[in-house]
Formats: structure tokens, sequence, C-alpha cells
């Protein structure tokens, strides 16, 4: 009988649509299973770690490459994982190696240019075999390596696997860039130092300590806590706990901390939960929470999807608690999905407690061993009967752990627009996949917000999702007074100062007065800049579209983001023929120096993407405000999420107008949603608070909504405008981008996909047009703007705007342009 030749079939973390094929030898055949990695060879030199998603023996048409390394015994890829990918590239319109790009951490997929570097906190708990220890050695002599590096040097033709098994020691690291490095938070503990051995040198401490009574104290109460005479102690105690249970003085620690009795360990946060127990029990629901609970189990009945509509403070964080413990009794796996910068230790030291070790945190800004750590943790949890990490929290790209038996997802904050991943490739939005990746795994899905995004609250209306409200905080606490400060007319009474009007700094001023505090808030997106007329407030729109026209530096005209219209930049005002047009756009840095200006003995601090470069800073410029320490604090978006403010009794909007007139169809969505997050933080637990709003359209229709937190009514109002103009949610979107570092090029290759577009039925094509920015990093784009009606099957639709695509890459000296397709972008 022949001999059977076997091949395995690939995903490679490249983009390109389509899997590749190897062969690989009878004995690996044995071995290899479907998600195990193996390395290949790609082109002349490149190798890659590959994913196997077929083993046979049929041969392919084509000469195929042999591959020697099998990474796995076990898959590192569950099965329910590959579904989900493949529906995703389908849906998002990119090659499947994308996702696979996106979902695996770096330590799973080493390639040529992967550069490692000796772990200098190595505990050598397990020996290298003679290969492994002269590749280490090796490494030590360098300062990072890459896999290429040490092939030749090494004269190994194949490191991969050692470094994989170097990895899975512990002993290398992958490199990181610097800025991407998590900087864990540190915790001190308190331990008996390990100078006392015996009994012997405890009698003598305690002979020592006679005359110190407290001190004596503290120590039989620490030896007591760790059970240190025991069979089974406890090595450390959280410090904190600690000396408020025994109400002891730093004082009295100190002492015994110089006699060399007690030590003191930091620990980091994320490998705490090895010692911590769970030390709080489920809380106990209010009345309104309990009803919201039911009606949320009573309509999974029918739906997937949920979404829990509660205004700010009314305990959603307590239901999903609720939630999750239910499920992982039934021994199934849940995802919390938090936008980034919610990821606060505030939420994850409220899950730790309750959950324990089940809890696991999975970010951007671990190192890659944590991630891999985590990855392995979700992927064993059936098989072992291991419960760790059975409850994941998570940023978006936890939506890629291998589950294999998920029974909840919880998308917290559903209207925020970080679950949307922008650039790279794949463009995706968690919160949309979340739902399909319920649908895999059978899994139920809940959104909570206390601003519903209009899509998935269009999903709710039509019957898709379903809906439960809490309208009451849990803290019976007022919803603050919001009141409008009209910028035009401070300005008229020349009672503006700076940037404030003067009901803002009276407010602040009585504040202060009576130590409580202020959050002043000015948005990111302010960097958009549109032109305003200084004395009349005039903004340019756009003639044909309800929008904002936008100054365009480059061209020095102004552009409608929507219909191209374009009109070149005004020398006077329309209305007032005022020559004091200025561009728009301060920044939350500028307000802080002049609140100094008129607050000279207040403590102010920013919070923003700038000021939390620094290590722990975004946790200390929170502790610092939290703790009373600051009076004022002024910040972007950052200050909106899930933050309890107990003392802060005004928070004040310096430009409401920036929200308002942002260049978007979504603009008054986002400019409601965001001022009444930004509301929800005054007054939360003593008495009302005051919000001020600043314009110069304080008779803006959107204004009176945030006022009357009237949701139900804009959204209706909104929904006829966008079915009027083909938006979502009456049509998808899918943007394209054309860049290339040639003007011309990108312009022309923009034309071109245009016209092969437009030969298309039932979409509406819209552009070429630049965007806000013409140029990003050398390179110039143009945006297509495609809207499908709903009505449509988008799968057909996907496929012709694809081959389209792909037509015009083969034109003549288009093979370097650049086509970035968006699938529903924000
Ligand atoms: P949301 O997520 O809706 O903004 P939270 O869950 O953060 O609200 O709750 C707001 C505040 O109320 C928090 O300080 C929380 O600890 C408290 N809280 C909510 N529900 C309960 C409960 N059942 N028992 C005790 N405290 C609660
Ligand atoms: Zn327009
Ligand atoms: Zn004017």
């Amino acid at each position: 009988m022949e001999k059977s030749v076997y091949y395995i079939d690939c995903i490679l973390p490249v983009p390109l649509n389509q899997y590749f094929t190897y062969r690989i030898s009878e004995k690996i055949a044995d071995k290899a299973k479907v998600g195990c990695r193996v390395i290949v060879q790609f082109g002349n030199r490149k190798y890659y770690t590959a994913i196997i998603i077929r083993i046979h023996t049929n041969k392919p048409e084509y000469e195929t490459k042999e591959t020697e390394t099998l990474l796995d015994d076990e898959p590192v890829v569950s099965l329910h994982s590959f579904s989900f990918w493949e529906w995703m590239a389908a849906y998002y319109c990119c090659p499947v190696g994308d996702v696979m790009n996106a979902a695996l951490p770096a330590g799973l997929k080493l390639e040529s240019h992967t550069s490692v570097h000796v772990n200098y906190d190595w505990i050598e708990n397990e020996r290298l075999s003679g290969i492994e220890e002269s590749v280490f050695l090796f490494l030590q002599g360098q300062e990072h390596a890459t896999i290429q590096q040490i092939n030749s040097l090494t004269k190994k033709t194949n490191a991969y696997s050692i470094i994989q098994s170097l990895l899975k020691k512990d002993a290398i690291r992958i490199e990181e860039k610097v800025e991407e490095k998590y900087q864990p938070k540190l915790v001190p503990y308190l331990k008996i130092s390990p100078t006392l051995v015996n009994e012997n040198d405890f009698d003598t401490a305690f002979e020592n300590l006679k005359k110190a009574k407290k001190q004596l104290n503290m120590m039989m109460l620490l030896i007591n806590e760790l059970h240190h005479f025991s069979s089974q102690p406890k090595e450390m105690i959280l410090k904190k706990e600690f000396m408020l249970k025994g109400h002891f003085s730093e004082g009295t620690l100190k002492n015994l901390i110089d006699k060399k009795y007690i030590e003191v360990v930091a620990v980091e946060t994320s490998r705490i939960n090895a010692h911590q127990q769970q030390t709080q029990k489920l809380p106990q629901l209010s009345q309104t929470q309990e009803e919201a609970l039911n009606l949320i189990y009573q309509e999974f009945i029918s739906k997937n999807v949920v979404l829990l509509h509660g205004v700010t403070a009314s305990g959603k964080t307590e239901i999903y608690i609720r939630m999750i413990a239910d499920q992982l009794r039934a021994g199934k796996q849940v995802l919390y999905l938090l936008p980034e910068i919610a990821l606060t230790s505030q939420i994850i030291d409220r899950l730790n407690a309750v959950f324990g070790e089940k809890a696991g945190i999975y970010h951007s800004k671990f190192n890659d061993a944590e991630r891999v750590e985590i990855w392995n943790n979700v992927l064993h949890f059936d098989k072992d009967e291991n419960t760790n990490c059975q409850l994941i929290l998570g940023a978006r790209s936890s939506i890629f752990l291998p589950f294999e038996n998920l029974g909840l997802i919880i998308v917290d904050e559903e209207n925020e627009t970080s679950y949307k991943q922008f650039d790279p490739s794949p463009r995706y939005n968690a919160r949309d996949s979340a739902v399909m990746l319920g649908h895999f795994h059978g899994a139920k899905i809940i959104m909570g917000t206390a601003t519903p995004s209009f899509d998935t609250f269009y999903n709710v209306q039509s019957g898709k999702y379903g809906y439960v409200h809490i309208n009451k905080r849990y803290y019976d606490v007022a919803q603050p007074e919001i009141v409008i400060a009209d910028i035009s007319d401070a300005i008229k009474r020349r009672q503006m100062k700076s940037l404030f009007t003067p009901i803002l700094l009276n407010e602040i001023s009585a504040a202060l007065k009576n130590e409580e505090q202020i959050i002043i808030f000015q948005n990111r997106r302010g960097f958009s800049p549109y032109i305003q007329c200084r004395s009349c407030g005039w903004i340019p729109m756009c003639k044909h579209c309800d929008v904002s026209l936008t100054y365009h530096k480059l061209q020095n005209n102004l552009q409608c983001h929507y219909c191209g219209y374009t009109v070149r930049l005004p020398n006077t005002c329309e209305k007032c023929q005022s020559t004091d047009i200025q561009s728009k756009g301060f920044g939350t840095e500028k307000i802080e120096d002049e609140l100094k200006i008129f607050f000279p003995n207040a403590t102010i601090e920013r919070l923003d993407h700038d000021s939390t470069q620094g290590k722990h800073s975004h946790e200390k410029i929170l502790h610092k405000f939290s703790t009373g320490k600051t009076n004022i604090l002024v910040g972007t978006q950052m200050i909106t999420k899930g933050l309890d403010f107990e003392n802060v009794r005004v928070v004040g909007i310096i430009d409401a107008d920036a929200l308002l007139n942002y260049p978007d169809f979504r603009s008054h969505e986002r400019a409601f949603q965001l001022m009444l997050q930004v509301s929800g933080r005054a007054g939360r637990k003593k008495g009302r608070g005051k919000v001020v709003i600043q314009t110069y359209q304080a008779s803006h229709p959107i204004l009176s909504h945030v006022i009357s937190g009237d949701f139900n009514h804009l959204f209706s109002n909104t929904l006829h405008e966008r079915k009027l103009f083909q938006y979502p949610p009456f049509f998808r979107l899918v943007y394209i981008t054309v860049k290339h570092k040639n003007r011309d090029r990108a312009q022309l290759a923009s034309q071109q996909l245009t016209l092969e577009l437009k030969k298309l039925e039932n979409i509406v094509v819209l552009g070429p047009e630049y965007p806000l920015l013409a140029r990003i990093q050398q390179y110039y784009q143009l945006m297509i703007r495609i809207k499908i009606s709903k009505s449509q099957s988008p799968v057909q639709i996907k496929c012709n705007i694809l081959q389209a695509i792909d037509k015009v890459k083969h034109y003549e000296q288009n093979g370097s342009v650049v086509f970035a397709i968006d699938v529903d972008p924000l």
C-alpha cells in the first residue's frame, strides 16, 4: 500500500485572504491537532507561527513546503474561536490572518522578527535542557535578540521550539515597547520577619516588648491573624485591613519594623489574587435592583441580548455581580467587557473582593507573559476543573480569549466608542462582536449603560433586544440640577472672564468655600477645529446637511464631511460682519492654567491622556481626588467613567458647543450621552449637585433634552433625521480609505474605485473626499463612504465591494496604494 502524505491547512498572521497548506511528516501527523501551532516558512526567509485548522491527505495542486516544528501537544485555540474568527473576517471584510494577529498575544505567535531577552527576575525553578541553556547563555550576553539572529548566531536551524520552551519556563521574555509595559500597582502587606525562627526567638521578642504594650498587642494580633503557630499559617496579611482591625498607628508599626520583628512586603495587585480570599459576600440587592434582575432573566427567556438602561449610580454593577455569581455556580465562564478607560482599580478591586482568584483581568497594558498566562487559564478552565479566570474582566481584545463554555457576556457602557478598533485591521466593534461570540456559545448578553447608543436602543424598539430600565439611584439622591450658562449673553454684558461665565465661577467659589469638590470637563475631541464668530457665535454650516463645516488647514477651506460641499474660508461673519472669526478648540491644560489664576489657593489637578502617562499616575490622581486632597479636577472623558465621587458638588462643562458641533451624524447622540455622563458625577451621595453647561447656543434643542433627561424624545426625533438622510440604524455604512504617499496617485486611485463602486447596485456611494486630516504620517488619504440599505443582504454587497477594490488594486501603478475598509464606522 502506498504511504499517505499528510497536509495541514493553516492560518498565518499575514494580511492575505486565504489558508495555507504545508506538508507534514507522518510522525508529526500523529501528534498534530487542530488548534495547535506550527512554525512555517513563508516566502524565502520569513518564519511565522501558524495555527492548524485542518489535517488531511489531499495533495494540493501547487508545490508545498514541509514543516517540522509542532509547538504544542494540545490546541491553544478553541474550536469556537475559529468560527468566531471566520465570522469576524467576513463581516469586517478583512483577512482571517489579521484577526489571528489581533487575537493572539505576542507570546503565542513568534515570528522571525520577534525580539526576546532574558527575564532578569527569573527564579530557576525548572531546569533548562542543554540546548535551552546554550540559547539562554547566548541571550545573557545580549540586551535582546530577534529569533532570526538567534537562529544564525547559535547555528541552530530553528530556534523556535527552544524559544517556546524557554518562554514556558519563564526564563525569557518577549520584548515589548517600553511605553506599553504595564506598571502594576503595589500594595503593602505585613508578615512576620524571617529572623524570628523558633519559639525562643519569639519568647525573647515578647520579653523585649513587655514595656511597649501597643507593640506587643500588634505583634500578638499579627501572629493570631496569620495563624502563625498553626499547621497552616498564612504568609502575609493586607496592611490596611490589619491596621484598621487593631486601630494601630503607623508609629507602632514602625517600631516593630525597626526591631526587625515585622516586615512590609509590596505585592502587585495583579498578583494579589493568590493571597486574597473571597472576603466579601454577595451584595444584598435593593428591591428595585431585585426587580430589575428578575426582569432581565425573564427577558432572557425569549431574547439573547438585553439592554439594562439604568441611570448613573443605579447599582448596575451590583446586578452584574449577582448575574456573574449565578453563572459561576453553574460552571460557566463569564466575560465582563469594559471600555479601556473604565478599567480602573476600583472595579477590579470590587470584583476581586467578591470572586477572588476566579476573576482574571485581560488588558492591553499587561505584559505579554501575563496575557499568555490568562489565555492559558481560560483555555484550560474546563479540562482541569481549574476555576482560575472563570470570570474575565477586560477591554475589547478579551473577546478573543479561547472560551470553551461561555454563559454570559456583560458589555458595560455599551455606548462607548472605545469598543471599536480603528487601526489596525480588523476594525471590529467588540460590543457587536460580543453578540456573535455569544451566539457561538449559546451565551446570553447583557448590555448596560446610563445613556444607550441609538443603535442599541433601535434594536430594543424593533424587538431584537430585551429591555430593562432603572430610573432611580441606589442611594436616594436627586439627579443634579442642570443650568445653562449663556456665553453670548455673558459677553454682551462684558461678564466673561477668560473661558468662564460668572455662573460657573460663582458656583466654583461657593463649592470651595463649603469644602466641596468641583469637576471641570472639556472634551478631548475639541482638537477638531471648526470656526466660529467671536462676537455672535455664528458657525458656518453645510447647505445640504445638518452639520457644521470643518476647517481644512491644508486646503484652507471649509468642507462638509458628508456631502463634500466646499466653500472658501470666509473673512467676515455672515451674520454680523465681524472679522473676529476664530478656529475653535482649547484643551484641558489651558483650562487648568486659567483656573489657577482665579483660584490661586485651590488644589487643581488634571486628568487626561497627557497627565496619565507616568507610573500609576491615573490611580494617583483619582486617589488624591477621592480622598479630598484635590479641590478641582479638570479632565476629559476619562473623568466620566464609573467613578464614585461623594463630595462633588459642581460639574462644569466648559464648551458644550464643541460637542454639539462635531461634524458627525452622531454628534447629537454623543453630545447628549457625554453631558449626561459628566453630569452623573455630581452629588452622588450627599445632596443635590449642580451642573453648569457653558454654551453659545443656549436654546439648542439637545440642551433641553439634557436638562429633562428625556432620552426617548431625543431618540425619536433623531431617528426621523437618520432615516431621511440615510444613516444608521436604517443604513449600514462602509468607509473605504484610500492612502498613498503621492497625493495624485491617492486621488486617482480613489476616483477609479468610486467609479467601480458606482456601477454596483443597491448602494449609495459618496466621495471621494479628504477627511479631517488629509495627510497622516506622510500618507495622503481620501475617503469613500458607502451606504447600504438594511433591506439588502450585506454579504453579497460586501463581496462586490471587495471585488471592486481588487480590480482597482490591479490597475497600473496602484500596487502600492492602500485600501482600508471600515465596516460600521463610528
Ligand atoms: P452604576 O453601575 O449603575 O453606575 P454602581 O453599581 O456603581 O452604579 O452603584 C452606585 C453606588 O451604589 C456604589 O457606591 C455602590 O457600591 C452602591 N450600591 C449599589 N447597589 C448596592 C447594594 N445592593 N448594596 C450596597 N451598595 C450598593
Ligand atoms: Zn453637506
Ligand atoms: Zn458674527
